[in-house]
């Protein structure tokens, strides 16, 4: 079949509009614009010297490869900390900062009861301010069915921390909300014992106190995969030489997936990007962290909110449908929450070189911190 020069000009013409429509789109999605973020996390002073050989090398000084390295080391190993970027630079920083259990089902309670028993002592164990308080966390109960449904949850699960778990209503519960919040709200179950964290200081508080006791810390220093000899973990290769130990623990957060790949190690695990808001205090400001018409608030250590965007956005990935069947339940749990966004990511996807020469890159976006 041939084109006429004019059929070819509109065929061109048309096929260009579509194309530039696209381009369009793709780049003028929020998530396009958003350059690498700079962490507002705090400095944490490291070492430029990279160790011969010790006993654990740690991979990622996030929240877990920080508090790993610090139960390591107080088991009395060598261990060094490896981070590709800054410590606590991605996630960490970037959390919201509940450290809660309430509402969780058994399979989170076992490690997140533990866990907010581990952070109420953290002040006194390291004799610093890690910026951890025991805020509270309420949640509004709509009417009767919810608070019993709390209730029934107290009960069940006393042995974490169910007991403490009050139902507030009338002059109880505007002691928590001063503003007058509370006179639209039918009841609210709060848990006293849970807390909340400034992300951007506590991990590295943390890693500033273990760097001072002697914990070797490199920073701007990614990890390319790990060394075995005769089937036992040798040593890690990062790109700065190798570091020789007896065993590596991977704690790379988002970026764990495409470690783990290199490793023969298919982790499902997807990209998710959330949103929040900072605003000042203000008069009659709640006392205790919460949600309430389906908002998530967290009383900042300076006084002012964090304020939760429940919506989510999921870049358009192959893995999403790969992993369709495992996150099934969970794009279930949060219709309507989930937006699959196709944008640029989808071609870096394809592009990333699935070794450690590309991990380097920041993984989050600035959120406009
Ligand atoms: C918006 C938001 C709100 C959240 N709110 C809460 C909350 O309220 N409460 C809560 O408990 N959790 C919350 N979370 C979850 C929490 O932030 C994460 O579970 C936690 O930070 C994960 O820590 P991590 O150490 O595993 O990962 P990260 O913090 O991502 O750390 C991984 C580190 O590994 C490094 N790394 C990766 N690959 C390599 C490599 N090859 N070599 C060297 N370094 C490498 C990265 O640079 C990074 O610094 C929230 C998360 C988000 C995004």
């Amino acid at each position: 079949m041939s084109l006429s020069r004019r059929q070819f000009v509109i065929t061109g013409g048309g096929a260009a509009a579509v194309s530039a429509a696209g381009a369009a789109y793709l780049f003028s999605r929020p998530s396009l614009l958003q350059s690498p973020g700079v962490s507002r996390a705090e400095a944490v002073i490291s070492s430029d010297k990279l160790p011969d050989k010790v006993d654990v090398a740690v991979i990622g000084g996030g929240i877990m490869g920080v508090l790993s390295a610090m139960m390591l080391q107080e088991k009395g190993y060598d261990v060094v900390l490896l981070e590709k970027g800054q410590i606590a630079a991605e996630q960490t920083s970037r959390a919201f900062g509940w450290i809660s259990s309430l509402g969780d089902g058994p399979a989170r309670l076992g490690l997140s009861a533990p866990s907010g028993e581990f952070w109420r002592r953290i002040n006194a164990k390291l004799s610093i301010d890690t910026t951890y308080r025991q805020s509270g966390l309420l949640y509004e109960c709509k009417d009767d069915t919810a608070v019993a449904r709390w209730e029934q949850w107290a009960r069940e699960h006393s042995e974490y921390g169910g007991t403490a778990v009050k139902i507030l209503k009338g002059e109880a519960l505007a002691h928590y909300l001063p503003g007058g919040a509370s006179r639209s709200w039918h009841a609210a179950v709060i848990q006293p014992l849970d807390g909340s964290v400034e992300p951007s200081a506590a991990v590295p508080r943390i890693a500033n106190l273990l760097s001072k006791n002697g914990l070797k810390i490199v920073q701007q220093c990614a990890v390319r995969g790990i060394e075995t000899s005769a089937g036992a973990v040798s040593g890690v290769a990062t790109e700065r030489g190798t570091v020789n130990c007896q065993a590596a623990v991977i704690a790379g957060g988002a970026w764990t997936r495409l470690f783990m790949q290199n490793l023969g190690v298919d982790l499902p695990l997807l990209r998710i990007y959330s949103f929040m808001l900072r605003i000042p205090d203000f008069n009659g400001s709640p006392l205790a962290s919460g949600s309430g018409a389906g908002t998530p608030w967290r009383k900042e250590a300076s006084g002012g909110f964090s304020i939760g965007i429940p919506n989510v956005l999921a870049p358009l990935l192959p893995d999403n449908f790969r992993f369709a069947r495992q996150f099934a339940s969970a794009v279930v749990a949060n219709w309507g929450h989930v937006s699959l966004q196709p944008n640029r990511e989808l071609f870096d996807d394809f592009m990333i070189k699935k070794h450690g020469r590309t991990m380097r890159r920041p993984c989050l976006k600035n959120i406009g911190f």
